[in-house]
């Protein structure tokens, strides 16, 4: 990263789905509504969070949101979006979206949150977290579905002059690179790496337990460039506070990222620290001050020159100019 090289780098990135992230999955989608009804308030504290702090974001965005409303056309929602019939989710990739408008079903559309987000006072990225939640690493997905899905993500973004450069894969499964660079995206963040990935499943499950428990350091990053689009690849969630994730203390969380920020200064790599709004909404008195806690020790560490803060847009242009 020429110049930058003895300098560690942080960025953060949020996949603002409201509820989109359960287009398939119609319990969970009960399951967190209530977290989900609170996340316009968590957003929007985590906006004036990094407009104190001047924190610069990217901000992944499910397109639908980009709508204030939908509507069926001879019965089919979105018809010029091409199905892939998966075999996890029989109905109709559209069935759970309202086809309403934003009064009625603020969880499925949320242009007041992306006009907040693009006219904060301290620069803010809009990215794609697709248009659909498309699963895009799913091997029965369609090349002429991931295409759509693009197209419509491209269409919904059309209203806001924004040049969108990056891409925040669902459930972080990469897929459709090609058709993805041939959108003009260069940058999209890759799967974290870990060191229980070959384990099997229980395993796993403890390994991550305990990883998070004792605030294991997390992997930091070096991007990789796939012929003019950049892995930027997840380094730590910011793990909410429901079900299991509750019996691991806040301060294991904020120690784990203070390590991620320390280790990427030492190799002068990049922590990549990344989350969904909704996450915070589990236990937003634990989890917003974590957050604060996080970003004030980061923003010591730029002060004193040893680190910098960047969205996956800005970090991609830089790597790619090089
Ligand atoms: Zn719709
Ligand atoms: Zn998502």
């Amino acid at each position: 990263m020429g110049d930058n090289m003895s300098k560690g780098t942080m960025v953060i990135s949020l996949d603002t789905e409201l509820a989109w992230g359960t287009i398939d999955k119609p319990d969970s989608y009960q399951n967190n509504l209530e977290d989900y009804k609170k996340t316009r308030e968590i957003i929007d504290k985590i906006l004036v969070l990094f407009i104190e702090k001047n924190i610069s974001a990217t901000w992944a965005f499910v397109g639908h949101l980009l709508l204030e409303s939908c509507k069926e056309k001879n019965d089919i929602k979105h018809p010029d979006y091409i199905r892939t019939n998966f075999s996890h989710y029989k109905n109709d990739w559209f069935k759970m979206d309202p086809a309403s408008n934003i009064e009625e079903e603020p969880l499925w559309y949320g242009k007041d949150i992306v006009e907040k987000v693009i006219n904060s006072d301290v620069y803010q990225e809009i990215a794609s977290h697709s248009f659909a939640h498309l699963l895009y690493g799913n091997s029965e997905t369609k090349k002429e579905t991931a295409i759509s899905d693009l197209e419509e993500f491209e269409k919904a973004i059309n209203d806001y002059n924004i040049d969108c450069k990056s891409f925040v894969f669902p459930r972080n499964q990469v897929g459709f690179i090609d058709e993805l660079k041939k959108f003009s995206y260069i940058t999209y963040r890759g799967e974290e790496p870990s060191w229980y990935d070959g384990f099997s499943r229980y395993p796993k499950k403890v390994a991550h337990m305990v990883d998070q428990f004792f605030a294991i350091t997390p992997p930091v990053v070096e991007p990789v460039n796939n012929d003019g689009l950049l892995n930027i690849p997840a380094s730590m969630l910011y793990l909410s506070m429901d079900g299991f994730r509750k019996y691991i203390p806040l301060k294991s969380r904020i120690n784990k990222a203070k390590k991620g920020i320390n280790s990427a200064i030492k190799k002068g790599k990049i922590f990549h620290f990344w989350f969904h709004p909704f996450n915070l909404a589990t236990a937003p008195d634990k989890l917003i001050p974590g957050l604060e806690e996080i970003i004030d020790y980061a923003n010591e560490m730029r002060k004193s020159n040893k680190l910098e803060i960047k969205t996956m847009g800005e970090t991609a242009e830089e790597f790619l100019e090089d």
